[in-house]
């Protein structure tokens, strides 16, 4: 996915990786008081962002 490499979410601690039936993955966010579960990337400015290190892997192009 284009700009996934720069998305807060890549190092979040709030950050969830979905993979479906199909092996399809996509980043969900668990941080509650976000509304869009799976918010539209890359995410460059976010409240909840909170650094938890490591690398998810960047998701599919299907996740945009
Ligand atoms: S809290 Fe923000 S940076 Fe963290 S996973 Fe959710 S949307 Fe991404």
């Amino acid at each position: 996915m284009p700009g996934a490499d720069r998305s807060l979410c890549k190092d979040c601690a709030h950050l969830g990786v979905v993979t479906n039936a199909r092996g399809s993955t996509f980043w969900r966010c668990k941080w509650p008081a976000n509304p869009m579960k799976y918010p539209p990337q890359p995410v460059l400015r976010c409240a909840g962002h909170a650094p938890a290190g490591g690398d998810p892997g960047l998701p599919d192009e299907e996740s945009r």
